[in-house]
Order: structure tokens, then sequence, then C-alpha cells
């Protein structure tokens, strides 16, 4: 049996309503495949007379590739006119939304598989667009348009949420002095998941969207997670009234470690009169410091010791890092009602006047933070998810080169950590 090879084309493309009329093998590695898609005549929407052909033009999208060949899909396209005259009606074309939304450079079914590329499995931009043999941009573009209607369609993404932690994060740095721009993020701090990203680590931009929430959703919310940050707690206050605040063990502790890499750095200066330098006792052993004591073997707990007899005269930075410690041990506790007995007794000590100012500090901030850090032992719910998702997003800010627009952030953002149901993206064109 002989196959008509327009029509066996037509089968392989799988494209409904179009007629192939062509092949066209323009050089090796790239397939022109022209076709015209199938239209009933329409009728004129102002005067509802049947309208006639005016001419046809032709459309060249980015499909998928085939056979391994870059596949440019010729579209010739219809324009319409009305038969009168006196009617006014300009020419006009129909839509395939299934072959292409209009405007569109990429065919429906390629968009599609972009998103999924780029979003889903965080392929680079420049890669994908590559294996179509297309530019950057066009790819860049579908991946936001289709993203952006995923999101949009996808009403059920966010579900019940017993633990709601906000986390800051870097999205740009960005002109000539690398200005940063930040971003505040909505995880679901028990399931892990993504909910939203908005502008600004103020609290402006995230009390509008919690106001824009279901207050049904929202009193649902038990515990709300955050880092030591004024903004988020007023946040909070303002917006969660009836949730309980929980400080996030990670912040708390790396506000500890903070505030011991400030003493020494002090203490350098102060003793040696100069900034760190890599033969000085305090300088070398900071990395020892900051390391968690447990993890220290005899070595490195030997070394740690002579290096701060050399550098610590009046044994402030060995104050500093005992304090640290003393503020990681808070999380070994099992029991609420114990951890807030021993924060209370450690952050009066802290405050003592015999303790450099470094811990001091450190004191007074665990004694304005006490309610949120001692809620932890009952909630149980951390920013560890946030944090783990913050580093899915760095995959996807190394694979971008950095956003340059939020909203190309926000969107490949909850694209690969929001959990989107990519079942609808099946369905869904872009406008
Ligand atoms: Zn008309």
């Amino acid at each position: 049996m002989e196959i008509d090879p327009t029509r066996m084309c037509e089968l392989l493309l799988g494209l409904p309503e179009v007629d192939v009329v062509g092949v066209d093998d323009p050089g090796p590695g790239h397939l022109v495949v022209i076709v015209s898609p199938r239209e009933e005549r329409p009728s004129c929407s102002r005067c509802g007379t049947s309208a006639w052909v005016k001419d046809h033009r032709e459309v060249d999208l980015v499909d998928l590739p085939a056979f391994d060949q870059t596949v440019t899909l010729r579209v010739i396209r219809t324009r319409w006119r009305c038969p009168k005259f006196r009617c006014g009606v300009g020419s006009w074309t129909l839509e395939h939304r299934e072959i292409a939304p209009a405007g569109h450079r990429l065919t429906t079914r390629a968009g599609r598989w972009v998103c999924v590329q780029v979003g889903r499995y965080a392929r680079s931009v420049a890669e994908v667009a590559d294996a179509l043999g297309c530019d950057w941009h066009t790819v860049n573009d579908a991946v936001v348009a289709y993203g952006e209607a995923l999101l949009d369609a996808d009403e059920d993404r966010i579900g019940v949420v017993r633990a709601l932690s906000v986390d800051e994060t870097l999205f740009l740095r960005e002109g000539p002095w690398r200005r940063q721009r930040w971003s505040t993020q909505f995880v679901d701090a028990r399931g892990g998941q993504l909910l939203e990203v908005v502008e600004g680590r103020d609290s402006a931009a995230p009390a509008a969207w919690l106001a824009e929430r279901d207050p049904l959703w929202l009193a649902r919310i038990q515990w709300a997670v955050l880092d030591l940050s004024g903004p988020y707690r007023a946040l909070f206050d303002t917006m969660l009234p009836d949730a309980e605040q929980v400080a996030d063990p990670f912040h708390v502790v790396k506000h500890a470690n903070a505030k011991l890499d400030e003493c020494r750095r002090r203490v350098q200066t102060e003793t040696l009169g100069h900034r760190g330098r890599k033969n000085d006792p305090l300088y070398r052993c900071r990395r020892l410091m900051l390391a968690a004591h447990e993890r220290l073997d005899h070595r490195g707990e030997a070394k740690l010791a002579g290096l701060l007899r050399a550098g610590d005269p009046h044994g402030e930075v060995a104050y500093a890092w005992h304090a640290k410690e003393a503020v990681r041990f808070l999380y070994d506790i099992p029991n609420a009602e114990f951890a807030g007995r021993y924060l209370d007794e450690l952050s009066v000590d802290l405050q003592d006047d015999e303790f450099p100012p470094e811990v001091r500090a450190l004191g007074r901030t665990l004694t304005r933070w006490r309610d949120q850090i001692v809620a932890w032992h009952r909630a149980r719910a951390t920013n560890g998810p946030a944090e783990a998702i913050n580093n899915l997003v760095k995959r996807v800010k190394r694979g971008a080169f950095g956003f340059r627009r939020f909203r190309h952030y926000r969107i490949r953002s909850l694209l690969y950590a929001g959990r989107p149901n990519w079942e609808l993206l099946k369905t869904i064109t872009p406008h």
C-alpha cells in the first residue's frame, strides 16, 4: 500500500484540524512543515454575512523537534473580510489555540513542553532554546506565559496550612553597586511547599497577600514561623493575631553565631590593630568556632583552645563561643516547660556586666523573642522546609543567571517549588 507522504506527515505531526500542504528541507538538521488549518467559512461579526477570503499569510512557529531535527511549523493563515463594503469591519483571522495562541512564536505544544522542561525540571532556558533551535527570549517568554496561566488556573494548589512560615530571599543584585533586591516567600512549614513569593522584605507586600486570603484559610493557621525579624513579627501581629509565633531555630542559632563572629572581629582589631589576616590566631579559628561543638573532634577542640589562648587575652571570644553553644543546647531540651526555664536563666546570665557587649546583646535578643523561641518546643515547626526551598530556588537562579524581573523570578520559583498540578497544563493556553 502506498501512503501519501503528506498524509503520513499529518499522522506524525498529530495536530488536529490541519492539512499538511508540504514539507521543506532548507538544510541539514532543520525541517519546515507547511500546514493549513481547516476552517469553516466564518460570518462577519457585525452584519452576519458569510465572509470572503481576503488573502493568505504565512506565519512561522517554532515546534517540537522531530527525527533529531528542529522544526518550523509554517502556518498558512487565511485573512477573511466582509463582502459588504459599507460594513466597515476590517479583515480578521481565526485563532487556533491548539496550534498556537495569537502573537506567540512557539506552537502550543512546544510552549507547554518548554514550560515543563524549564519550570518543572529546572533545565536552563539556553539549553532548551538550543534543543528547539530558537532564541533564549522566545523560550523564556513562553515559560513565563504558560507558567503564569497554569498558576492562575490551579486554584487548588494551596491547601490547608497549619504552620505558615515567612522567610526573606535575595532574588537579584543589580546595577554597578550590586544593589540587593529582596523578596519574601511563604512556605507551608509542615508540607514544604512554596506557597507564594512577594516583593520586598518589609511587611507591606506580605500583608497585602495575606489580606487577599480566605478568612477560613487564615483561621486554620495555628503556627506562624519567622526568623528574628521585626517586620515579620509585626506582619503576624497584625494579620494573624490568633496564630502562635514560632522563632525558627536555624535563625536563632545563626544569630548567636553572628554575635560570636562580631565579637571575634572586635577583639581581633583591638589586640592586633587590624582586621583578620590568615595567620592571626582568632582568624584561624573562626570556622572551628562556628561549627557545632559535638562536630569538633579532639584535635579540633585542642586547636580551638590553643588559638583562643593566643588571640583572646580577656577570654571574650571564649565567652561568646560558650554563649552560642548554650543557645544550641536549648534545642536538645525535649520539654517546652524546661526549655522556657532554661532560656529565662540563660538570657539573664548573658546580660551580666562581666560579658562582652556582643554576648549581652544576644541575651537581650533572647529576652525579646522569648515566647517565640520557646514556642518551637510545642510547635516543632521550623523554617527547615523554607531553607530547603531556598536551596531549590537557588538552583533555579543559577540556571537563569539571575532574574532581572521579579515576575519571572516568582513564576519560576513557584513552578519549581510550589507544586502546581502539571496535569492541568495539558489544557492550558495563555492569552
Ligand atoms: Zn459585515
